[in-house]
């Protein structure tokens, strides 16, 4: 085991405000309510943020629909374009301050939220600029919705951000954006720099709250298009109260990817990429390799290896440049992860986990393997969303095929094998959105992604991402 001195990214860069209102209509107004967000690796409070009530939401939605009116929906798509290339150049240009916020306010490794959360926020908006003129090539006659209600989860906050507004501007519509309670920072900064690149005041409305607010905005009769990532949970409830109304809906929900490792695969990219499936950001990915497959034949010499490789990862500040694996997002999310994995070892699977001393405050999770899992076990079904991996065994492909869809979720799945062929046999019957060959996680705003079954329904990114914002 190597050992490293500390080598902290400043917070300097950052000026974190004690209060925070709520942005709509270009400005920034404290409701009436607020609650503390906090650094889950030290349980510090971060700052006081509004919570957006009913009338809030109101005038978030009443400020989106006169810029979509007066302005947004009139403006040719040329000019739409130059904000949002604005809006690019003007996060690439903080991303460092943003990528340190992400950190402190998500909890995740400044090495993730600086090499990937931030260049990918950055390419989502470039890449949906170059779209705003040139949307009759993705649908014929395309036309705007009007006002999109925007809910998103805590684990990639900015990201989730890009992913949501950068296609809906592009296309024309307006939004109403409510980042999740846990994770309010970046999506005020955002605010800033929608300030900063001069848009016009209520095309973009940001406003806070929890699980209410979220619910009173995509109940709201102003909004045309209800556009949700979380949980199933909490997508089957929207799906409930948008039906029979004319909004538009996406739901991007749960998911339990299934990693299959074929004999004929190079094994120690193989462990890179199931390390990298799992314990990227603490394992809070929606499309985690949290199912590894296996096949039998090289099961033990894989996680022989694949327990020496969990063995450097190193656990600690997310503001640290050395640091894997940062802190669990929040105390309930904890909760959840411990109750999980203490069900896995009642069930009777075998639990392991290498030597890691945690901080003795905040919120943190030791890496964790389970073998001997069953497929009827809880943790291989259910989305734990931690750095917690459950092994499973497959003699054919057959077999693996069978294993990896049976879940009820279908967002992605990673193959590892030698050979083309079997890739193909495999992405053509993985019930998988997104089927990754010999790599994991990997993401580009070209490329679409979504989910079947109870991961959801539409696509977000590439053009197939637009259809979502066109009538
Ligand atoms: P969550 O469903 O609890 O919360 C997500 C967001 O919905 C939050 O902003 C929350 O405040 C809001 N919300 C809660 N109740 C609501 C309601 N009744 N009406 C409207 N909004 C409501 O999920 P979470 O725990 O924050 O996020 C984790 C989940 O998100 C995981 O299941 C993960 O798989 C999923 N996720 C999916 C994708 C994807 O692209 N498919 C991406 C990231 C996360």
């Amino acid at each position: 085991m190597f050992e490293y001195a500390p080598a902290p990214e400043s917070r300097d860069i950052v000026d974190i405000k004690p209060s925070y209102g709520l942005f709509i209509d270009g400005e920034f107004a404290d409701a009436e309510h607020s609650f503390k967000t906090v650094n889950p690796a030290t349980e510090e409070v971060l700052a006081e943020v509004s919570e957006a009530g009913a009338a809030d939401v109101d005038r978030a939605v009443a400020a989106a629909r006169r810029a979509y009116d007066m302005v947004w929906s009139k403006m040719a798509g040329g000019e739409r374009a130059k904000y949002l290339f604005r809006i690019a150049r003007l996060i690439q240009e903080r991303s460092r301050e943003l990528a340190v916020l992400e950190s402190i306010d998500n909890g995740k490794p400044i090495r993730e939220s600086r090499d990937v959360d931030l260049p990918l926020v950055a390419a989502h908006f470039f890449y949906y600029a170059g779209w705003a003129d040139k949307l009759e090539y993705a649908v014929a006659d395309p036309r705007p919705l009007g006002v999109a209600g925007q809910v998103i989860p805590w684990n990639f906050p900015l990201l989730m951000l890009a992913w949501k507004i950068a296609p809906a501007l592009a296309c024309g519509n307006t939004v109403v954006l409510k980042p999740a309670e846990t994770t309010p920072l970046t999506a005020l900064a955002f605010a800033d720099i929608c300030r900063q690149a001069d848009l016009p005041p209520g095309v973009v409305n940001i406003i806070t709250g929890a699980g209410q607010t979220g619910r009173a905005l995509v109940e709201h009769d102003g909004v045309d298009k209800v556009a949700f990532t979380g949980s199933t949970d909490v997508g089957r409830q929207i799906a409930r109260s948008v039906a029979g109304t004319p909004k538009r809906l996406t739901l991007e929900l749960g998911g339990k990817a299934a990693n299959v490792v074929f004999d004929d695969a190079p094994l120690d990219q193989a462990v890179e990429g199931i390390v990298n499936g799992i314990f990227f950001n603490q394992g809070h990915v929606c499309c985690a390799g949290s199912r590894l497959l296996v096949q039998e034949s090289i099961a033990e010499e894989l996680l022989d290896r694949l327990k020496t490789r969990m063995a450097t990862l190193r656990v600690g500040d997310p503001l640290d440049k050395n640091t894997d694996i940062g802190a669990i997002n929040s105390a309930a999310q904890l909760n959840k992860i411990r109750m999980l994995s203490d069900i896995g070892e009642q069930e009777g699977a075998t639990r392991w986990s290498p030597p890691c001393e945690l901080p003795d405050r905040g919120f943190w999770f030791a890496p964790t393997l389970f073998t001997d899992v069953a497929q009827s076990h809880r943790i291989a079904q259910d989305e734990i969303f931690g750095p917690v991996l459950s092994v499973l065994t497959f003699r054919t492909p057959q077999e693996a095929v069978e294993k990896a869809n049976n879940t009820p979720y279908g967002l992605s799945a990673g193959v590892w094998t030698d050979k083309g062929s079997r890739i193909l046999w495999m992405a053509q019957r993985l019930r998988a959105g997104v089927v990754w060959a010999n790599t994991f996680n990997k993401f580009d705003p070209a490329s679409p992604f979504g989910g079947y079954k109870e991961s959801g329904f539409g696509r977000e990114g590439g053009r197939h991402g637009l259809e979502a914002y066109l009538r």
